[in-house]
């Protein structure tokens, strides 16, 4: 049984042959990230080339995902190794950086923060575990009182949760890292931290056309500027790690089912992200609880579920994804699953395309159709199907390798490569045959297609026909 919700599975030192890149494919990877906060350009050349090469074998479109670093904050290092903050104890922070750190201050290297802090500020040190209150700042230092203490040690990440940052989202790295994986020929980029649509709209400028965007969601202002976010990227990844490190983790569901539903609005793909099946990181089975988390993602109607440390650092990378794979079908054969799905549509915006996706559905339930398929260009038609999750299948049918590829992160999507077509006539001939060989249907039963006309240009989804097979 084919499976809706996709798998995105992230490469690393477990997972770095051909043999364990075939056998990730072989269990349900869908889309492969490249995690650019560890691992050199030619970790990642070579990585890119397994999937190149595993999707050449199986004829199968994957997706390449680039994920950069984005501004990760540090502090400075220490003089005498890691240091213990007291609860109560007054630590500053400032940017003498060539000063190693004590028990009393340590090197803050990002003047950007110094010059957003206000005095009641929370900054959370290594992952959230230590916590400082700003007391009093300058443009050159913080001082801070502890609440929550605990050993730190060199170079430890910085989040300040309440506080838009006057950071560009690609650093210096991000950019040398960037035009590095378009020249591989990525099909996604995923911006770290991002914290406005205009992050998104500066990466946009850098890639135009080559690859989808895709936003991390992981600050609270990203949160707050969710509509707008959505609206400008092309993709969602719903960061949880860092999510839950800048918001208490209660809230970090309820986002995630606000996230889910925002990007399923607006028919744009969305990614449930990090600690999914974290426990198979060492053990080849994952909690009952890990197990329930990714099928709440798949009943919520997210694109893409996914694996970081499981698959690319982990002890069993296969079981993982097959692990992933088995959750996603045995939670989609439910009786309730679809109910579920549709109890959390909305009624489509009023467009041309989202007029025929929505009537695309009615159509298919109405004639019991055994396929779907979307003759698209740019991939905007298939978006359209998958925005209203239909019960028959999507076939996205594009003579782009590169909208094909892209496709893969898609909820339902099974992308198919043609040829460039000329009329009405010939799109319905043409999707017959990839219905019939896909062994969707049989004479008689109907298909639905759509399409725009003129032909090949995109944006222009405005045809809705329906077929019988022959
Ligand atoms: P990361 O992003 O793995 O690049 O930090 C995912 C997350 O924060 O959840
Ligand atoms: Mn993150």
């Amino acid at each position: 049984m084919r499976k809706h919700a996709k798998i995105v599975a992230t490469l690393g030192p477990a997972s770095d042959d051909l043999a364990t890149v075939r056998a990730l494919v072989a269990a349900g990877a869908n889309v492969f990230r490249l995690n650019f906060s560890h691992g050199s350009h030619e970790d990642h050349r070579r990585r890119h080339a397994l999937v190149r090469e595993v999707e050449r074998e199986t004829g199968r479109p994957l997706g390449v995902l680039m994920d950069l670093q984005g501004p990760k904050l540090r502090i400075g290092t220490f003089a005498a190794g890691p240091v213990t903050l007291q609860e109560g104890q007054a630590f500053r922070l400032d940017l003498q950086v060539r000063e190693p750190g004590d028990a009393q201050r340590v090197a803050l290297p990002h003047p950007e923060i110094f010059a957003a802090l206000q005095p009641g500020a929370e900054l959370l040190l290594d992952d959230g575990r230590l916590r400082l209150r700003v007391q009093a700042c300058g443009p050159e230092h913080a001082d801070t009182q502890v609440v929550a203490g605990g050993p730190l040690s060199d170079r430890k990440g910085v989040n300040v949760p309440g506080v838009v940052l006057p950071l560009s989202p690609l650093t210096e790295k991000d950019r040398r890292d960037l035009a590095f994986g378009l020249t591989l020929g990525v099909d996604w980029v995923a911006l770290s931290f991002v914290q406005r649509a205009a992050d998104i709209t500066e990466l946009r400028a850098l890639v135009g056309e080559q690859a989808g965007i895709v936003a991390k969601l992981e600050k609270p202002a990203a949160i707050e500027a969710l509509a707008d976010i959505v609206a400008e990227t092309d993709a969602v990844m719903v960061a949880r790690g860092d999510l839950g490190v800048e918001m208490p983790a209660e809230q970090v569901p309820v986002l995630q089912k606000r996230i889910v539903e925002a990007c399923r609005h607006a028919g744009k793909p969305v990614i449930v992200a990090t600690q999914m099946l974290e426990s198979m990181v060492n053990a080849p089975v994952p909690t009952r609880a890990e197990a329930s988390d990714v099928a709440t993602a798949v009943y919520e109607g997210a694109d893409a579920v996914m694996l970081s440390a499981e698959s690319a650092t982990g002890r069993h990378p296969v079981a993982a994804v097959q692990m992933m794979g088995r959750i996603i079908r045995h939670t989609e054969a439910d009786a309730h699953y679809l109910a579920a799905i549709g109890a959390s549509r909305s009624t489509p915006p009023g467009s041309a395309p989202d007029a025929i996706g929505f009537a695309m559905r009615h159509v298919t339930e109405l004639l019991q159709a055994v396929a779907t398929v979307a003759y698209t260009s740019s991939g905007y038609s298939a978006l359209r199907m998958a925005r209203e999750r239909p019960q028959a299948p999507i076939i996205g049918m594009t003579p782009r390798l590169a909208v094909a590829r892209r496709l893969a992160l898609v909820w339902g999507v099974q992308a198919v490569l043609c040829h460039d077509v000329a009329d009405v006539t010939e799109i319905t001939d043409l999707a017959e045959a990839t219905v019939r060989q896909a062994g969707l249907g049989q004479t008689g039963q109907h298909i639905v297609i759509s399409a725009g006309m003129p032909f090949g240009v995109s944006g222009t989804t405005n045809l809705l026909r329906i077929a019988q097979l022959r």
